[in-house]
């Protein structure tokens, strides 16, 4: 399984994954959910983390939204 931050370990548990819905595979916690009542984690099997990977990596070569840095520039 690919990890996020390849140096960092991660911890993979029995669990459903939140982007296929399969259930009862090995999954590894990608992130959270934040909202004002707290976070809900997210995990994802491997085949899914892989893709997001993929598609993270992609997004810092061609932003997905290039608005959100037009919005950071307070002119
Ligand atoms: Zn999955």
């Amino acid at each position: 399984m690919t990890a996020w931050d390849a140096d960092a370990p991660v911890r993979v548990v029995m669990g459903d994954c939140f982007r296929c819905d399969r259930g009862g595979l090995q999954v590894g916690r990608v992130g959270e959910l934040l909202g004002p009542y707290g976070e809900t984690p997210l995990y994802a099997c491997g085949a899914c983390t892989e893709r997001l990977v993929t598609m993270h990596q992609q997004s810092r070569e061609t932003p997905v939204r290039p608005y959100i840095a037009a919005r950071a520039d307070p002119r």
